[in-house]
């Protein structure tokens, strides 16, 4: 026998054992990491990259969602903060495109979304913890402050203040995922809080997300394969207290200056997170009925609403760009 000979078979041996024992490992682990931003738990998972270009993508992505929360936050010495202390002001192009999108938004569905809620929500001031509601007099003094058609892009008319709560979100998961794709990665999810970009798939499946369950923390209502695209869910179960049994929650009808209540949560599926965040948070608004039909207008958008009586309805098309995975 040759020297290469007597080593083939040995050799053969080893690769086919090798083999099958790659064939039986559990599966390789995607690369994931979180970190607190924007008030939430924002976890990027990127799938096929090595660990050292992933680190760099992930890290792209988490500066793209915190320099959109340094920019849109109302928080002391932020641009929007600046913007509502003076009453107006230049904007850099990312202010102007989210407060461009938040108006279309406030037009497009009657004003169910706001962002001229601001005084409302200083007034209910959610995040106090308990407390009695606001007075009706004091609400409707609010709510004279309130009215997004005030705001132009370039001119801004009147008093009011502006808040992107419920919009910048969506536009910086969007923001995280371009990075993502610039940095050359083609499967990932960015999860900020439940609501996320999902992009390729996980290996040789699809990702699979849980949508949260909006009055058990332990449940999900469904686990879903979601499309490439946004899945955005808002809840009256994030950001709340409770008094003499009443829940008050921290999305207000413009309509009343009140707590919405015709919805627990609403999960929207769109191509992209910001237009899912604003929907998501106007169908709220809007309740199960007005919602979905204002969701069925909406080329390529599909949506889920749990009502306020815990029944759950959803659009013809959200099982398509959603479709339920045995858990
Ligand atoms: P999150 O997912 O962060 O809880 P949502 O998308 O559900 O946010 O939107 C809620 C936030 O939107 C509130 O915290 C507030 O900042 C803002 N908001 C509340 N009511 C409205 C409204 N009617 N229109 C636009 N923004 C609103
Ligand atoms: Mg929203």
């Amino acid at each position: 026998m040759t020297r290469l000979a007597r080593w083939a078979v040995p050799l053969a041996a080893v690769a086919l054992v090798m083999a099958y024992a790659y064939g039986r490992r559990p599966e390789v682990e995607p690369f994931t990491e979180t970190r607190f931003l924007m008030d939430t738990l924002v976890t990027v998972t990127l799938w096929g990259a090595p660990e050292p270009d992933a680190r760099a993508a992930a890290d792209r992505a988490f500066a793209a969602l915190a320099a959109v929360d340094q920019e849109m936050a109302r928080v002391e010495g932020t641009p929007l903060w600046e913007l509502n202390r003076a009453g107006g002001g230049r904007v850099s192009e990312a202010l102007a495109s989210v407060l461009a999108d938040a108006l279309a938004w406030a037009r497009r569905t009657g004003g169910a979304f706001d962002p001229t809620v601001a005084p409302l929500l200083d007034l209910w001031d959610i995040r106090r913890g308990p407390h009695p509601p606001p007075s009706p007099l004091a609400v409707e003094a609010a709510l004279s402050q309130v009215g997004w058609d005030r705001i132009r892009l370039d001119a801004w008319s009147g008093r009011t203040r502006v808040d992107l709560g419920g919009i910048a979100k969506g536009w910086a998961i969007d923001r995280a995922a371009e990075a993502l794709r610039t940095a050359g990665v083609t499967d990932f999810i960015v999860n900020a809080g439940g609501d996320l970009y999902v992009a390729g798939r996980r290996g040789n499946r699809p990702w699979r997300v849980g949508i949260q369950h909006p009055r058990d923390q332990d449940r999900f209502l469904r686990v879903v394969a979601p499309m490439e695209g946004a899945l955005v869910t808002s809840g009256d179960y994030e950001r709340f207290y409770e008094w003499e049994g009443r829940r008050f929650h921290h999305i207000l009808d413009p309509r009343t200056g009140r707590p919405a209540r015709g919805c627990q949560s609403v999960t929207v599926w769109a191509p992209t997170a910001v237009d899912a965040d604003a929907l998501s948070t106007a169908v709220f608004v809007l309740g199960p009925e007005e919602g979905l039909r204002l969701l069925e207008a909406q080329p390529g958008v599909e949506g889920l609403v749990v009502a306020a009586d815990g029944t759950v309805r959803e659009t013809p098309g959200f099982a398509r760009v959603a479709p339920e995975v045995r858990r």
